[in-house]
């Protein structure tokens, strides 16, 4: 809701904001409040807008609609300056490009200061150093960053974040995650940081049950909108989650802590037993991304392309560990890319149709799924292509209805296609 009500007490308002990227909506409609001093934790599954969030709370992106203010002011009227003594930001990875030491990334997060490099007087040089004290990198400050442990980087990155002392920090946790030590080491400094000195934080976090032990507050997104924003013991409900991520999830207490925990298929090592049975997905778009991890979870070894790189399903793929013939970003697919992903439904006992749309680049990849019938092994198929073919010639529907037509199985809802997976191959040996 527009108004300036209570304005100044809240660190970050979204105020019924609709945001993406060009011809690609993502955020529809979301609306909370952060008070100064709150930490709180987004979560979601792969692809829901987590990121997206982020990078339109730090002004990265403008909201189509709605509007943004951080500390009461519209983000869209900061000057970069203000906005970087405001935000602390943690990227997901922090790439540099060249060799600097831990202590000159660091200093790097003065830039806003305005002032040429080498030039920082002993004020500045103070808080760099104090920001690597807090953050337990200060040992480190002479080594490569290049050369560091992911946690190491990930704590030099919160240094730099820190360096400004902004007022609120916001971070976007890796997929490519940390092992368990590490996360526990940068959420504590992050603890420390959120009670001692009341900056606010917003973390993005793929895991739940840290989440849930750390936040005061969860914001929960599926699909682009915020669908729970509540205490931990009020997001963290079976059901909600297990439809959220589209599997079955158990919660229980934490016996030390009484926070609530998940537990179930989210985590790799409670996977179903493997089934020695390859599925090789077709997909692209995000239209995979649920696919892949729910033919995961049920034990399939799942292969998929071909892809473009950066593609939200590659990433996912990536994410998940599947094998995945890429091409390059925004490309046609060309033959070397093709081939691969040849090869891996050779090696498939059957292949997915995922509800991707068809455009002249990637139409090809319905040729794989017909490689597939000559093979004679199944093709799952989802239903609908002409709604999604966007070819000139009509080739996607056309190649569909020969699909069909040599046996291919049409799908219109990941269950029934679970189901059919179940009846068709699962129990075959
Ligand atoms: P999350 O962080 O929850 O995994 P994201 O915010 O990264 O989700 O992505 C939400 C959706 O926006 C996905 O479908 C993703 O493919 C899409 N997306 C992300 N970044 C871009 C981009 N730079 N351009 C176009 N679409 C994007
Ligand atoms: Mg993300």
């Amino acid at each position: 809701m527009p108004g300036s009500r209570e304005m100044s007490t809240n660190a970050l308002s979204f105020r019924n904001v609709s945001a993406g990227y060009r011809n690609r909506p993502v955020l529809r409609g979301v609306g909370f409040e952060i008070g100064e001093g709150e930490f709180v934790s987004v979560i979601g599954p792969n692809g829901s807008g987590k990121s997206t969030m982020l990078k339109t709370a730090t002004g990265l992106i403008r909201p189509d609609e709605g509007r943004v203010e951080l500390f009461g002011r519209d983000v869209a009227s900061l000057k970069p300056r203000e906005r970087a003594s405001l935000i602390g930001v943690v990227p997901q990875k922090l790439d540099s490009p060249m060799a600097f030491t831990v202590s000159e990334i660091v200093m790097f997060g003065l830039g806003s200061t305005g002032r040429p490099w080498g030039m920082h007087g002993s004020k500045e040089l103070d808080s760099v150093e104090r920001a690597m004290i807090y953050t337990n990198v200060l040992d480190l400050k002479d080594r490569m960053f290049n050369e560091l442990s992911a946690g190491e980087q990930q704590r030099a990155a919160l240094a730099m974040a820190l360096v400004q002392e902004p007022r609120i920090i916001m971070l976007d946790e890796s997929i490519a995650h940390l092992d368990i030590n590490h996360s526990q080491e940068v959420l504590r400094i992050l603890m420390n940081i959120n009670r001692e000195r009341r900056i606010t934080v917003l973390l993005v976090s793929h895991d739940l049950n840290l989440a849930a032990q750390i936040a005061d507050r969860l914001l929960l997104m599926e699909n682009g909108r915020l669908v729970m924003n509540g205490s931990p013991g009020e997001v963290m409900q079976e059901e909600l989650l297990s439809s959220v991520y589209g599997c079955e999830l158990r919660v229980r207490r934490d016996p030390f802590g009484g926070h609530p925990v998940v537990t179930g298929a989210l985590d790799t090592a409670l996977r179903r037993p493997a089934l020695r049975k390859r599925l090789h997905v077709i997909g692209g778009g995000g239209s995979g991304i649920e696919l892949f991890r729910r033919l995961s979870i049920e034990g399939f070894e799942v292969s998929a392309g071909v892809l473009n790189q950066l593609d939200s399903d590659a990433e996912a793929a990536r994410a998940l560990d599947i094998p995945c013939a890429l091409e390059q970003p925004f490309s046609a697919i060309g033959n070397e890319a093709f081939e691969e992903a040849r090869l891996m439904v050779s090696e498939a006992d059957g292949v997915v149709v995922s509800a991707v749309p068809f455009g002249s680049g990637n139409v090809v990849n319905l040729e794989l799924a017909a490689d597939a019938l000559r093979a004679g092994k199944p093709v799952w198929m989802a239903s609908g292509i002409a709604a999604r073919d966007y070819t000139v010639d009509k080739a996607a529907t056309l190649a569909a209805e020969r699909l069909r037509n040599d046996g291919a199985v049409e799908w219109s809802g990941i269950h029934e296609l679970m189901t059919r997976l179940e009846r068709d191959i699962k129990n075959r040996q």
